[in-house]
């Protein structure tokens, strides 16, 4: 497992829920967390590891000496957004890239745990901010989609890297090609249907 960068077609694939937590979901969740430690995030979305699963893993500390912050959000959903906040956010599929996001204050999500409980948290702040951002990668989107104006001039030339670096990763077979990556996102999200 690795985190795929910009423009890997993972990261604007739309995420099918979850249907059963099973021992491999759970390994694969233990995984990102260490991915995401390694890469000094604070959350990672199942999709930037390619897999098309509506679910992501937070810890707004950032360390894996503090387990107890951990938190898997399956299958959320924000069901109220309140307020307007901007604030600078990075991602990591977009290495050393950051630019300036508006985003809803307040929220209200609900989500299921890795021991299927449902829970619903009212937050604000960064958790806030860190939940949107983790759900729009669910969705297919990206913090590149809500920057500003002249934020996303600036980023064109950092975009047109990752976009170059990619491609010849690809002319290079060490990546496949986006028709393969497509095919193998549909059939992992087509495995998730539930047992008959
Ligand atoms: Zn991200």
């Amino acid at each position: 497992m690795q985190i795929v960068l910009y423009p890997h077609p993972a990261l604007r694939f739309k995420s099918v829920p979850v249907t059963q937590i099973t021992r491999e979901l759970r390994e694969t969740v233990r995984e990102m967390f260490d991915l995401m430690y390694a890469a000094e995030g604070i959350g990672l979305a199942a999709n930037q590891v390619g897999l098309p699963y509506r679910l992501f893993v937070l810890n707004l500390t950032g360390k894996k000496e503090e387990p107890d912050q951990e938190h898997v959000f399956i299958n959320p959903e924000i069901v109220k957004r309140k307020g307007s906040q901007e604030a600078e956010e990075g991602c990591l599929s977009f290495p050393k890239m950051y630019g300036q996001v508006r985003r809803a204050g307040e929220i209200v999500v609900e989500a299921f745990d890795l021991d299927g409980q449902g829970f619903e948290l009212s937050i604000d702040d960064l958790a806030s901010r860190a939940i949107q951002h983790e759900t729009d990668h669910l969705d297919g989107k990206l913090f590149i989609d809500r920057l500003s104006e002249a934020d996303q001039r600036e980023a064109e030339s950092k975009m047109h890297d990752f976009e170059s670096h990619f491609r010849r990763q690809q002319e290079l077979k060490v990546v496949p090609s986006d028709a393969e990556l497509e095919a193998e996102l549909r059939r992992l999200a087509e495995s998730q249907r539930p047992p008959q």
